[in-house]
């Protein structure tokens, strides 16, 4: 019987969320939604140091703007909790002795002073100093000291750490979903601290201790992680336990794609590298308060690392799930591009329900002072929506619906109203006002075919118009404009230009 999909995502509550981690929750999510089987949120807060307050609630809180649902975790609840690791502490401690009860792990008295001096000894001459069956016989711990001694020490509650003990040769073969099987020899690793001097469990053996208890059938984490697996899958024969599935996931990469993506390139070069504004301490900006649908961030994040095979670049988070497949994520970093992060955006701008899009344009809107009917909203959106990605930008592709040009584009002026640009409006004003109904269609038919009879420059007419409408060379279909400025406000701003602009420069 194969076993039940059950993947984690185990961030450690250290800050904000970097995109990188959610890309990871995507991908676990979209792994077990796939395969049927259950998403956790595990919080690994074992090291106090780091600890950073209200991180644990911004991750969850990030999730669920990503639409990324957990089925068991902290909020969640589930038959495996608690499901922050710092409620869990006993459980390790036990799980140590039982390491050391076997002898695949011991006690370590050794202070840092003393594990500083040794490494000096040995950088002196030429050597690196690990912590391993080379060493371990000459340092201070369980297998060096008496018995009575070790029982001494603890008595006395001299610190002490709990280490593994890393075989002195063994060949450790590895096998990750995405990079295939790899082999390292143990004689290459320390005997790493399993648990610290102040009793709390170290990331490896709280993760290891956990990943089985609560059942992970794969686990799939960041690349980071890669150099622990041989000690990880040394730990589960250790204790006699089945090794989940592993998949490793490339690193997001900066956008020179030389080197990690940091909160640094994005101060640099204007983007945010986590999903949400983070308030505290040094602040960081987000995705969502830089005006991106989650929609898009997702759709963005989950072609970073893995490609569906296909030409295909717009995915709902259903289509995520019935696509997704972990074998067709890439082994090499993937490279963050914030334009196109914005293309995502603006894709799905030209998908939003206008009535939605409409409802956050008149909050634009009205904290200009205006009002307008939803309707009114919903027509100026759709004339503009394609010229921009982020909602923030519909104001200024439609300011000049409400505001009259108060000054005129210099640029424009100078290259656009000519000698004889008064003269042809006044012509236009005679031609507009004859016109009924005042629509665009209407209005374009009839403009164009006096152009034409007049033989004018279709540009002369057109850009000198559009300057005196809008105060500038931009906008949507000008026709489509003036309908909806309508025929008495298209006419006084014609006429208000040609008194300010004049005869022209000639
Ligand atoms: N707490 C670890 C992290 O934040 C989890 C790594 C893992 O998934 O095993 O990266």
């Amino acid at each position: 019987m194969s076993k039940k999909t059950r993947v984690r995502f185990a961030p450690s509550p250290t800050g904000p969320l970097h995109i990188g981690g959610v890309r990871t929750a995507l991908y676990n999510y979209l792994f077990a939604r796939k395969h049927g089987g259950t998403f956790i949120l595990r919080i690994e807060d074992t090291d106090r140091s780091r600890f950073v307050e209200g991180a644990e609630e911004y991750i969850m809180e990030a999730l669920e703007w990503c639409g990324i649902e957990v089925d068991e975790g902290v909020r969640e609840g589930g038959d495996y909790g608690p499901y922050r690791q710092s409620e869990r502490k006993n459980a390790y401690v036990q799980y140590a002795e039982q390491l050391i009860d076997s002898d695949k792990a011991y006690i370590a008295f050794d202070t840092t002073e003393e594990l500083d001096n040794t490494r000096k000894e040995y950088e002196a001459k030429g050597n690196t100093f690990m912590y391993n069956a080379r060493t371990r016989d000459r340092l201070r711990n369980s297998l060096t000291l008496p018995e009575y001694e070790v029982s001494r020490l603890i008595d006395e509650k001299v610190p002490y750490v709990v280490r593994f003990k890393m075989p002195a040769n063994d060949d450790i073969p590895t096998e990750d979903i995405i990079r295939g099987n790899m082999m390292v020899n143990s004689g290459t690793l320390d005997d790493k601290i399993l648990i610290k001097a102040d009793g709390m469990p170290t990331y490896h053996l709280a993760n290891i201790v956990d990943d089985h208890l609560m059942e992970i059938s794969h686990v799939i984490r960041g690349e980071e992680w890669l150099p622990s697996l041989p000690l990880h899958v040394m730990m589960y024969e250790a204790f006699g336990w089945e090794a989940p599935s592993f998949a490793h996931l490339p690193l997001l990469l900066k956008p020179t794609g030389k080197g990690k993506l940091s909160k640094r390139d994005g101060d640099k070069l204007g983007f945010p590298v986590f999903p949400l504004h983070w308030p505290y301490g040094e602040q960081a900006r987000g995705y969502r308060e830089d005006g991106y649908f989650p929609e898009a961030f997702v759709n963005m994040l989950a072609l970073l690392g893995w490609n569906p095979g296909t030409e295909k670049e717009i995915f709902s988070m259903d289509e995520l799930i019935e696509e997704f497949s972990i074998e067709r994520v890439g082994k090499s970093g993937a490279r963050f591009d914030p334009e196109k992060a914005k293309w995502f955006n603006h894709q799905y701008m030209q998908m939003q329900d206008p009535a939605d899009l409409a409802k956050d344009y008149l909050k634009l809107v009205k904290a200009k002072g205006y009002d307008i009917a939803p309707g009114e909203a919903e027509k100026l959106v759709s004339m503009v929506r394609e010229r921009v990605s982020f909602v923030s930008e519909l104001w200024e592709q439609t300011d000049f619906f409400f505001e009259a040009p108060g000054d005129y584009n210099e640029k424009a002026v100078k290259k656009k109203w000519k000698d004889n640009s008064a003269v042809l409006m006044k012509e236009l004003m005679e031609v507009l006002k004859g016109i009924d109904p005042f629509t665009s269609a209407e209005t374009e038919k009839v403009v164009k075919e006096w152009i034409q009879e007049k033989e004018y420059g279709m540009g002369a007419v057109m850009n000198a118009f559009r300057l005196l409408v809008v105060g500038a060379l931009r906008g949507p279909h000008l026709f489509d404009i003036v309908e909806v400025l309508g025929k008495e406000e298209t006419l006084e701003r014609i006429e208000r230009g040609i008194d300010e602009l004049g005869g022209g420069e000639g």
